[in-house]
């Protein structure tokens, strides 16, 4: 239940918080937010604090850079102290916020806003979306100056147990940190590279986890930061390791309802399941850039690292693009495994719930799942089950997200144009660099 304003003041006040964080995140998916002291609280309950939108990326233009920030109460929570000397200058609270225009109209170009357009939608239609994402991330050490390499001084492997896991320590900590702030906290696990480990928690409604995974990479990085490492959510760190992913578990709700599940269909789902996962895999080109935005994100979704290069789906196998786990009844879910987690939480979402909605509009149907290794499937038997591929590169993705009109309308005209001007100079700064590997094969024989 969502606090009143005059129930957050009095507990600002009771807990003696001494800043308040007015959060937001921009259309590349950074975390932003303006603190506040203590004299400005009650005008930021009120909404009615101002900042430049201009400087933020994708946000406005320069002639009306003065936005407001309107707090969201369901996500107000006090911040654990990180450290001693942390906590000797008070506490801090935050609030999630929607940004407004200076008449306190919506404004397009908010990433929050633009997922709760499309969860309006889903509720025309009776569904709620719900998604429980896997984020995973790599523990580095730091050099002699602070900043942070590849080096890891942890040599375990999936699921491994300390002493050889030295993250479980930091993990823990993590973990209390997240559970403290109201998280609740399913699994946490090494992962399969070195350094690299998996926090899970519970699956909530869309708006909730999109809130939820800005402020989880937040937590990681800060508690890291206090042990002296260096927490990197870099889809892909290391070449020739496994990536970091996060898999989405979708599935929708109707009525309190898992409508995903239905005992006499076909693999005992539904058809509202597989138009959804029809409409994953027919949007999969268009979005990709969004759940997988950065030039690194590609080389992550390369073969032999579970992670999709693929589009196709099946019940088991891990190299396909939609995997449905065994869970049925109200487990029932489809685990989409391409994002990873350099997206922008609420922009993933949004195009993942604009997908899913596209395919039961259209009444469309996957073809049969693929349950073989699709990394090992020659070119002529992916192309007997129709299985195609997902760009192999941001520019790639960027020219199939202009293409899919799905996509770009969920989005809106704003997000799409600014987003696609960012990609398009990361892409193009990228392309005009020499990198060591041209040199390793070039310099020498030409
Ligand atoms: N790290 C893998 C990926 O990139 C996933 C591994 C796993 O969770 N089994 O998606
Ligand atoms: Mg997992
Ligand atoms: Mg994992
Ligand atoms: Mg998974």
């Amino acid at each position: 239940m969502a606090k009143t304003p005059d129930e957050i003041m009095g507990q600002l006040e009771r807990e003696d918080v001494q800043f308040l964080r007015l959060q937001f995140t921009d259309i590349l998916g950074f975390i932003k937010n303006v603190e506040v002291p203590r004299s400005q609280f009650q005008k930021a309950l009120d909404g009615e604090l101002m900042f430049d939108g201009s400087s933020i990326e994708g946000f406005t233009r320069i002639e009306e850079s003065d936005m407001l920030l309107k707090p969201d109460f369901s996500t107000f929570l006090i911040f654990p102290q990180f450290s001693a000397e942390e906590s000797a200058r008070g506490r801090v609270a935050r609030l999630i916020c929607d940004i407004a225009m200076p008449d306190h109209s919506p404004f397009e170009g908010d990433p929050r806003q633009v997922l709760r357009r499309l969860i309006d939608r889903a509720s025309e239609l009776g569904f709620e979306l719900l998604c429980g994402p896997e984020p995973e991330f790599f523990i580095f050490e730091r050099n002699a100056q602070g900043r942070p390499t590849t080096v890891t001084g942890d040599h375990a492997g999936y699921f491994d147990l300390a002493p050889i896991d030295k993250g479980e320590r930091l993990r823990r900590e993590i973990t209390n940190a997240l559970v403290d702030m109201g998280f609740d906290i399913e699994a946490a696990h090494h992962e399969v590279a070195p350094g690299q480990h998996e926090i899970d928690f519970k699956y909530s409604g869309a708006l909730k986890t999109a809130d939820n995974i800005a402020t989880f990479k937040f937590v990681v990085k800060r508690v890291a930061l206090e042990y002296g490492v260096h927490a990197s959510f870099m889809p892909k760190p290391v070449a020739g390791l496994s990536g970091s992913g996060m898999h989405c578990h979708l599935s929708l709700f109707r009525e309190g309802k898992n409508a995903f599940f239905d005992e006499q269909g076909e693999h005992q789902l539904s058809q509202t399941a597989l138009h959804f996962i029809a409409g994953l895999l027919e949007h999969a080109p268009g979005m990709v850039a969004v759940t997988n935005p950065l030039v690194n994100s590609y080389k992550r979704l390369v073969p032999g690292f579970e992670a999709p290069t693929n589009i196709a789906w099946s019940t088991s196998n891990r190299s396909a693009l939609v995997r449905v786990p065994a869970r049925r009844g109200s487990g029932t879910r489809a685990e989409l495994r391409m994002p990873d987690p350099s997206c922008n939480p609420y922009l993933a979402l949004t195009v993942m719930l604009a997908a899913g909605l596209d395919g039961i509009k259209q009444g469309l149907l996957p073809p049969p799942p693929v349950q073989r290794n699709i990394y090992k499937m020659t070119v002529r038997e992916r192309r007997a089950h129709r299985v195609r591929n997902l760009p192999g590169d941001l520019s790639e993705a960027i020219g199939a997200l202009e293409n899919d009109e799905v996509i770009r309308e969920a989005l809106g005209e704003h997000v799409v144009e600014h987003f696609i001007a960012a990609k398009r100079a990361e892409w193009h700064a990228y392309s005009a660099v020499v990198h060591q590997w041209e040199l390793d094969r070039y310099l020498d024989e030409v």
